[in-house]
């Protein structure tokens, strides 16, 4: 039987030690501030910033939600961004993701500031993250990092397999586990024959929004297994991974819920303390 890795738990402590910083922050006059910019009214985005706001409280980052409505004129939001921009008592800014159809998503994402670009998606930041000097990791990423450092499960010299390659998950997160070190396979809907790349993987990655994509046959013995999935199935919560089939051949395995979920919340705001750390310290420069 597998080793559970329980996300709710790490997210806990990494929220504990937050809490520090941002009253070290705190007591220099400084006030994190993440503002997330939310446009139209999707339940399932609407139900996720509340999940950040409720998180931002809970360690004392001041985050405010920008309603805008779902049809709103892409220059209008990228002019709210700008005065995001400019504005010194904002420190991260995020713009939930889907956009509505009409609005261009790489256009308005170039529009975040790349040094309040708390989600990692701006030009810069992967390039930075892409030429080794990362500003920070986009947020379920660095929670993939968070888990299997807390764990204790090396990651130099073994094989990862990410099943996924969108700009979100599945392509940063290869980045991120190349830089350290491990052996990285990327897949995709192209990919013939996944389960021949699945089975190699020390670290299993699955970030293919498919439920039941990944089975027990897919799956080395003992391998640590990460599901990324979030699939609603008969109004349940599933991941990609047949959790209950997969434990039993796995080394470590995340569950849905509380295994990657709980941690993208928790690096939103470790990331958005990163930042409001770093205005801090070139203001001090500037003094
Ligand atoms: P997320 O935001 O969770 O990464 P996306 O829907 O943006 O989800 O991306 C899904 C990714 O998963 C894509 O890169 C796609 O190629 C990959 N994918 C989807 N289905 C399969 C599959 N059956 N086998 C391998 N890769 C898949």
């Amino acid at each position: 039987m597998a080793r559970i890795l329980d996300g709710k738990a790490i997210a806990k402590q990494v929220k504990d030690e937050l809490r520090q910083r941002v009253s070290q922050l705190r007591e220099t006059g400084l006030v994190p501030k993440l503002v997330v910019v939310l446009v139209g009214d999707d339940a399932a985005s609407a139900s996720y910033v509340r999940s950040k706001s409720r998180a931002a409280q809970d360690v004392g980052i001041d985050a405010e939600v920008i309603q805008m409505p779902a049809n709103i004129a892409e220059d209008e939001l990228i002019r709210a961004l700008e005065r995001l921009n400019e504005d010194n008592t904002v420190h991260a800014v995020l713009v939930q993701l889907p956009l509505p159809a009409h609005l261009d998503t790489d256009r308005i994402l170039m529009h975040v500031h790349p040094a309040k670009d708390v989600d990692g998606f701006h030009p810069v930041n992967i390039g930075r993250y892409a030429t080794g000097t990362p500003l920070l990791w986009p947020c379920t990423t660095a929670g993939i990092l968070e888990i299997l450092e807390r764990s204790e499960i090396p990651i130099a010299g073994r094989t990862a397999v990410i099943v996924g390659r969108s700009r979100i998950v599945g392509w940063p997160t290869a980045q991120l586990l190349l830089a350290h070190n491990a052996t990285v396979i990327q897949c995709h809907r192209q990919t013939v024959n996944l389960r021949e790349y699945t089975r190699q993987a020390d670290i299993l990655v699955a970030a293919a929004g498919q439920p039941s994509l990944i089975g027990p046959d897919d799956v080395k013995v003992g391998a640590t297994v990460i599901d990324v999935g979030i699939n609603r199935v008969g109004g349940h919560l599933v991941g990609d991974v047949d959790f209950a089939a997969v434990e039993e051949k796995a080394g470590a395995i995340t569950p849905v819920p509380g295994g990657v979920g709980p941690l993208t919340v928790a690096m939103l705001m470790k990331n958005t303390v990163h930042l409001a750390e770093i205005h801090q310290r070139e203001k001090e420069g500037f003094r």
